[in-house]
């Protein structure tokens, strides 16, 4: 039986982060880059209200949710990954986006995974870490620190996708200690070449 590999879907799989960041200058008149991401809560990245900015991202989830195209190499990754691994989606997404999220990530990639999670409508108050776990996944790759917190502890393989400034901890010992479980894969070549090895 494949093992079970889980993999985010938002700057994991799609591009949903670049493609939010130019929604957002051109809708706020900004001018923010990648670099600009410095957090997770997007209104400290952005310098607007807690308000304006839940406002952006359903306004942006309403409108281009089935646009978000692949990021690169992610749909000749995905191919390659799906001989060797029976591979899950799980993400953070809102529940009620269940629908839109399956179909649209059947429709990017067909046949290519066995199930989509959204986290907080399958299991409710369970981080990313232990659902894995009671989905029985041994891999986890997000592009998201956070979400990799307690994989370490769940012994759940944990790999850092991408080069987001929020989940940057290299300068930090404290930071470098606290996630010496993690793996990091930058770009979909090197994400497919260390789970292929
Ligand atoms: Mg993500």
């Amino acid at each position: 039986m494949k093992e079970i590999l889980a993999l985010d879907i938002d700057d994991t799989s799609l591009g949903y982060g670049e493609q939010f960041i130019e929604y957002v200058n051109e809708i706020m008149g900004l001018n923010i880059s990648r670099e600009s991401f410095i957090s997770y809560d997007l209104d400290i990245s952005f310098g607007c209200t807690p308000q304006q900015a839940r406002d952006l991202v359903n306004n942006f989830n309403n409108l281009y949710l089935e646009r978000i195209e692949p990021i690169e190499g992610a749909v000749e990754g995905i191919k390659t990954l799906k001989d060797r691994y029976s591979l899950v989606n799980v993400t953070s997404r809102p529940a009620d986006l269940d629908d839109r999220t399956r179909n649209y990530m059947e429709r990017r990639f067909p046949g290519c995974f066995s199930a989509t999670y959204l986290v907080k409508k399958e299991a409710p108050g369970l981080s990313k870490g232990e659902f894995c776990q009671k989905i029985g996944a041994r891999i986890l790759v997000d592009d998201f620190v956070g979400n990799l917190d307690d994989c370490g502890r769940l012994g759940i393989s944990a790999y850092l996708f991408g080069n987001w400034p929020f989940s940057r901890f290299e300068h930090d010992s404290d930071l470098r200690e606290k996630y010496h479980f993690i793996q990091r894969a930058r770009d979909w070549s090197e994400l497919v070449e260390k789970l292929m090895a």
